[in-house]
Order: C-alpha cells, then sequence, then structure tokens
C-alpha cells in the first residue's frame, strides 16, 4: 500500500484527463481527450497510461469531444474486464456509438449513467476508509437543459485533510446547483486543490463558487490554438480578489492577455499551474516586468508551446505537487 492518493493531470493541450491512485492502489481515470493542433506539437498522452493493468473506474464527465476522443485509442486494444465500472456524463447520445460500444466492449456493458440533478454523498466502491470522493454534480439542469458542459460530473477527493475537486468543464449554472445543494453545510465545499473547469476561458469560474472552494492551488490545461486560447490572464487575477491562492515553489506557468493578445509567461511562487509551463516566440521577446512577486514576459509572433505534467499526492506528510516535462523538451 502507497498510502498516498496520487493525481497525474495529464498533458493533453486543449484537453483533459486525470489518473487517480487511491491508497489501495485501485485506479480511476477521469476523461481522456485532445484536440490536437499545428502550435503545439501533439502531447502523447497514451503513453503516460502505458502501463495500467486495470482501472476500478472509468469516468467521462460529460460529452464534448476534448474530454473523450483518446478514449477508443486507449482502450481499443485492452481486453474485456479492463475496466470495472464506466461512469457516463450526460447521456449516452452524447458521445459517438464507437466510443460507447469500445467502454461496453472492455467493460463488460457495466457502464453507469447518472439521474437529473444528481448529487450524491460518499462512494464507498474504493473499499478504502481514509480516501474519501464524493460526487458533487452530475447531468445538472435535466432534459430541458442543452449544455453538456453544465451536465459535468463534479467529484470532490478527499486524504487525510487534503481535498481536490475535479469540476469537468461545469458552467456557473453547475456552480450555483452545487453551492445551493451545499448550504447548509458550505464548509464541505472548501478544498485547497481545485482542477478548474473549461480550461480557464472567459466563462469560468464564478466569484461564488471560488469563495465556496477557496481553492490554495488551482491546475489548468492550457491550449495555443487560435480559437481557443486559455487559460485567459483575466480569468486567473479575477481569483486574486478572492485572496485565495497560496504559495508554491516557484515554477512557469502561461496565460493569454486578451487585451493585448498576446500569450505570457509567469514566473511565480502563486499556486497557480497550467499544462504548458513554456512558450517559446518567434520574435524576440519584451523584457521581462515584474508586477508583486510574478516575473512577467510577453510573447510576440507565433508560439510553440512546451507541456508538462503534473502529479499532485496527498499523504499523511500534506500534499505536494511534482512537476515531469511531458513533451517539447523543458
Ligand atoms: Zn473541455
Amino acid at each position: 500500500m502507497a498510502n498516498e492518493l496520487r493525481f497525474d493531470f495529464l498533458d493533453c493541450g486543449k484537453g483533459d484527463g486525470t489518473l487517480i491512485t487511491f491508497p489501495n492502489e485501485k485506479r480511476m481515470l477521469v476523461d481522456l481527450g485532445s484536440r490536437e493542433n499545428k502550435e503545439v506539437s501533439a502531447p502523447d498522452i497514451l503513453d503516460h497510461l502505458n502501463d495500467l493493468n486495470n482501472l476500478e473506474v472509468l469516468v467521462l464527465t460529460h460529452g464534448d469531444e476534448d474530454h473523450y476522443n483518446k478514449i477508443n485509442s486507449f482502450l481499443g486494444p485492452k481486453t474485456k474486464g479492463f475496466i470495472n465500472e464506466a461512469w457516463i456524463g450526460g447521456r449516452e447520445k452524447d458521445y459517438p456509438d464507437s466510443v460507447i460500444d469500445c467502454i461496453k466492449v472492455v467493460s463488460k456493458d457495466n457502464i453507469k449513467y447518472f439521474g437529473d440533478n444528481c448529487s450524491s454523498g460518499t462512494k464507498e466502491i474504493f473499499n478504502d476508509n481514509e480516501a474519501k470522493l464524493y460526487l458533487l454534480s452530475a447531468n445538472c439542469g435535466g432534459k430541458s437543459n442543452k449544455s453538456k458542459n453544465t451536465k459535468s460530473v463534479v467529484l470532490l477527493f478527499e486524504y487525510k485533510g487534503n481535498k481536490l475537486i475535479l469540476d469537468g468543464d461545469t458552467t456557473q449554472e453547475t456552480e450555483k446547483h452545487i453551492v445551493k445543494h451545499y448550504e447548509l453545510n458550505p464548509s464541505f465545499l472548501k478544498s485547497n486543490f481545485l482542477r478548474i473547469g473549461h480550461h480557464g476561458s472567459l466563462h469560468s469560474p464564478s466569484k461564488e463558487w471560488i469563495r465556496a472552494v477557496q481553492p490554495q492551488c488551482i491546475f489548468l490545461s492550457a491550449d495555443i490554438r487560435q480559437a481557443y486560447k486559455s487559460p485567459t490572464c483575466s480569468v486567473l487575477e479575477g481569483l486574486n480578489e478572492s485572496n485565495c491562492i497560496g504559495e508554491a515553489d516557484e515554477h512557469s506557468y502561461v496565460c493569454y492577455d486578451d487585451q493585448t493578445k498576446k500569450w505570457q509567461i509567469r514566473k511565480s511562487t502563486r499556486g497557480i499551474f497550467t499544462t504548458i509551463a513554456r512558450l517559446e516566440s518567434e520574435q524576440e521577446q519584451k523584457p521581462s516586468e515584474s508586477v508583486g512577486n510574478e516575473e512577467i514576459t510577453e510573447i510576440s509572433g507565433g508560439v510553440k508551446g512546451h507541456g508538462v505534467l503534473y502529479t499532485l499526492v496527498f499523504n499523511q506528510d500534506g500534499a505536494k505537487i511534482e512537476k515531469k516535462c511531458s513533451y517539447g523538451g523543458d
């Protein structure tokens, strides 16, 4: 037994994939998708999953391509029973038949769908007395809501006094639903770690949600494509108002300034982590400037990204973040 709860945030470009290893060594994979593009070299996220023999649970948070489109290449070569159980957010028709068929074969048809506005207590599926998993939301808004993002499966993990929320691509409607559900026990939502939904785009997250969760450290997937530049610096600065983001070891994260239309690399000790840690410019870079305790370098012209895989570990000594270069050098 490792006596730790471990989260590997896979580097998926714009997309998501998180591998969770519980103290009893059972594993859960939440999402596996990526929108590859010309500007960023394609991360081979499947490499990180090579050694897996089986998964206790596969979770697809919602039916957006960037959360499931690597499922077939990952599961295709696997045998029946490789997954014990699959939890699918949204409706079956939100996904291509090929994805559902593949999961059916590998899980021996053990697929679970959620009811409307689902929010339940602890799931004891891991038979582990100390590591807890809570379902905060699934299929929020029910049949009348057409937004796949709003229906995202939202999970809270807890171990040895540390908590992490994984929130798919939630919208403010989902966030409101969760905050209201726990209004009599608001401290329950307080989590020192948060994987921010919707890749840090301008639509996420709401101030109400950040006030409720009070994360000290946040993780975001980053994307430098023309259409989806995220996370935006304004979203990250919005978090300053809540004054909750704490200190971390020095590292770099990236964000897109929607005012100047330029990317920034920020060398920082704030608890903000993006899956792209470094950008390279095709033009000369502007000299760095310092704002607060951050050194900011503005990037001009075309950019190339250098990905990183972060691992978060909860154990009896607390929580630690490990960094591994994922692609493109570092
Ligand atoms: Zn997404």
